[in-house]
């Protein structure tokens, strides 16, 4: 089964108006160079506005957040729904990163239950899993995946992943310039997609299942090559928006 390759951008927590009108301009002037690819990015909550504007004429790229609250509505200061970012024309929304994992201390049983609040939203999840550098020395890599992966699965059922895309990152590759090296990746991926193909051939086949922790304009391709790798979940290089496109353009010959 030919999965499309997706590209999505998490900007975090960077960016003004200005920046981000900039940034968004500079990725629409080369998208055409990535045709077929699927490309969506991940702005803070208070710029989505601004970019939504920028992006919605033209149909090209998609746009989502970086998070959200498990309630749909309420007392709950701070917080952002799923319906509010749909009701910005988000389509996508980041669910487990290992940032909000470890600095703001989500769980696997939270993690599923806003993976669950962005499907009721009408909000595709994608759902991060990823081992700690301590876990993969101690040989521990498939068991915390699988873990972070069956906390969802068991929550929301396998047939939820048709509506979902997983994004596999080392958290010891997050922001630290030191990225998996294919083969490594591919492992993984492999193995989350046997683990999802022993509950459901068919979702396992279908899934998305990206790659992210420091990719870059040098090193995608040889990445999204992989065969169970469709794209990636890109951050810091997701600022600039000639790295950005550049990584875009190699989902395209990685598939071409
Ligand atoms: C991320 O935060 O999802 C990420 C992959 O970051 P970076 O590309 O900067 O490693």
């Amino acid at each position: 089964m030919s999965r499309r390759p997706l590209v999505a951008g998490n900007w975090k927590m960077n960016g003004t108006r200005a920046a981000a009108a900039e940034l968004v301009a500079g990725i629409l002037a080369g998208i055409d160079g990535a045709a077929d690819v699927e490309v969506v990015v991940c702005p803070p909550f208070i710029l989505i506005p601004e970019v939504s504007e920028r992006l919605r004429t033209t149909g090209r790229i998609g746009w989502g957040g970086q998070n959200l609250d498990t309630h749909s509505a309420g007392a709950y200061t701070g917080e952002i729904s799923g319906p509010m970012l749909r009701d910005f024309g988000c389509t996508y929304v980041i669910v487990g990163h290992s940032e909000r994992r470890t600095l703001f201390g989500e769980t696997d049983a939270v993690v599923a239950e806003k993976y669950a609040a962005a499907q009721a939203a009408d909000l595709v999840p994608i759902l991060c899993v990823g081992e700690t550098l301590e876990e993969r020395e101690a040989g521990q890599t498939e068991r915390v995946v699988e873990r972070q992966l069956a906390a969802v699965l068991e929550r929301n059922g396998v047939e939820s992943l048709a509506r979902a895309v997983i994004a596999y990152e080392p958290v010891w590759a997050i922001g630290t310039g030191r990225t998996a090296s294919p083969h490594q990746a591919q492992e993984v991926h492999r193995f989350l997609r046997e683990r999802i193909a022993a509950r459901d051939a068919q979702a396992a086949a279908q899934v998305r299942i990206l790659y992210g922790g420091s990719v870059k304009g040098s090193n995608a391709r040889e990445l999204f090559d992989q065969p169970d790798i469709d794209g990636g979940l890109i951050g810091g290089a997701s600022l600039n928006a000639e790295e950005f496109l550049t990584i875009c353009r190699a989902a395209v010959r990685a598939r071409g």
